[in-house]
């Protein structure tokens, strides 16, 4: 199944509806979104502690300005730890969030604060929390029902503190509010489009590389993904981690017999049994299967013994013997049974072999049974 069938855009957040794609969207932009996180905080913090400034110039120096003056720095404070926190890595996405909602809303209880201790001001304070509205919306990464209710909490409680202060009139209260109201119903919408925007972009770009990377008839990987995922020195190098690896090579039998007698269609859905078999019996996330050729597969087994490769080979040449394919039209069963050749050898970049030193022992050895009459294993321990 493709990734767009699977990760869903809801369309109400613009989020992936599956929690897994979106966790993986998450981890995928977090190299992205900490380091904004942590810019957006600091750049907003700054502002936030040089409008003390007008504090001075509104109440003059004494109780009330430095209450708002702690207020202030109560912000600078929490912004401060969660821009540390956001710059030190690692940092799991429900902490980032969670440093994100804490400074959004100390920041902006704080900024109540404010409004009531400078009551002559409500306009000014109108357009400053306009603004920082949109910063929530749009600049600070959060979920997007965090966003909603802090920004539209926020909102209320403003609007209220306007009213409980009876110093505006009511044709002003309205017109604030509407504006407000405006501003957050603009700024979800523009959260929305942009997480909508960022999250096909990424699906776009995930399925661009399942394209690149994989076959098309089986999922499996195909042999870019081989020479450029796990043949490079670099790959090699990852592979060091493991002590020592097995490969295995399978080629199906007399399948040219399959398609000559029963058709490409049906000699395809025996090619997409043998893959399905094979990934089945892999480990996910850590072996690799590869088409290697029209019915050849590779299978890359990092940490396997020999005996480890023998044993998944043998479990896998009975169980395709064993078993049947439909055929692609549901009518017949399609018998037939494939050759293995495998190879191990220590995983070690100096005294080991290559991959593909492995990978070519592998392949001599699966010619050497169907030397040997097809339907069995041939391995070795290449030093
Ligand atoms: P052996 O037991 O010696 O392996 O005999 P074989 O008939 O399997 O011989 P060989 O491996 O040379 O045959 C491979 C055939 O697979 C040749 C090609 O026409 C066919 N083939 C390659 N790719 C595909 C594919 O995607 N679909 C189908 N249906 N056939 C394919
Ligand atoms: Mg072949
Ligand atoms: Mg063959």
């Amino acid at each position: 199944m493709s990734f767009s069938s699977l990760a869903q855009i809801a369309p109400l957040t613009g989020e992936f509806a599956s929690p897994g794609s979106e966790t993986a969207f998450l981890h995928h932009q977090q190299p992205q979104t900490q380091p904004l996180l942590g810019f957006t905080l600091a750049f907003c913090t700054l502002f936030y502690v040089a409008f003390a400034v007008t504090d001075l110039a509104a109440l003059g120096f004494g109780e009330a300005f430095l209450t708002l003056f702690s207020a202030r720095m109560v912000v600078a404070l929490t912004a401060g730890a969660c821009t540390w926190l956001a710059y030190r890595r690692p940092l799991t996405v429900p902490a980032m969030r969670l440093a994100a909602s804490v400074a959004e809303a100390v920041a902006l209880g704080c900024f109540m604060i404010i409004a009531i201790y400078r009551p002559a001001e409500f306009h000014w304070h109108a357009m400053s929390l306009a603004i920082m509205l949109m910063v929530v919306y749009l600049y600070i990464p959060n979920s997007f029902v965090n966003t909603l209710l802090l920004a539209f909490s926020s909102t209320a409680v403003f609007v209220a503190i306007a009213l409980g202060q009876g110093r505006m009139n009511f044709t002003d209260v309205v017109t604030m509010s509407m504006l407000l109201f405006l501003t957050n119903a603009f700024g979800a919408l523009a959260a929305r489009r942009f997480n909508r925007i960022s999250r096909e972009e990424y699906r776009a770009q995930v399925e661009l590389r399942h394209a690149a990377e994989r076959d098309h008839l089986t999922g499996c990987h195909n042999r870019r993904y081989l020479h450029e995922k796990l043949m490079t020195p670099l790959a090699q190098q990852a592979l060091c981690q493991h002590a020592r690896v097995a490969v295995v090579l399978c080629d199906i039998d007399n399948f040219k017999h399959i398609n000559d007698s029963h058709g490409h269609a049906d000699g395809d859905e025996v090619i997409r049994s043998f893959a399905r078999l094979l990934a089945a019996m892999t480990r996910e996330g850590l072996d690799s299967v590869i088409r290697y050729g029209g019915e050849e597969f590779l299978a890359v087994l990092p940490g396997a013994t020999l005996d480890e490769g023998i044993a998944l080979a043998e479990r896998l040449r009975s169980r395709f013997a064993a078993a049947a394919t439909l055929s692609a039209y549901g009518q017949e069963h399609i018998r037939t049974t494939a050759s293995f050749g495998v190879a191990a050898g220590a995983a070690d970049m100096e005294d080991g072999p290559a991959l593909r030193d492995l990978i070519a022992a592998a392949d001599k050895l699966m010619y050497e049974a169907k030397r040997g009459g097809r339907d069995c294993v041939r391995a070795m321990q290449v030093l």
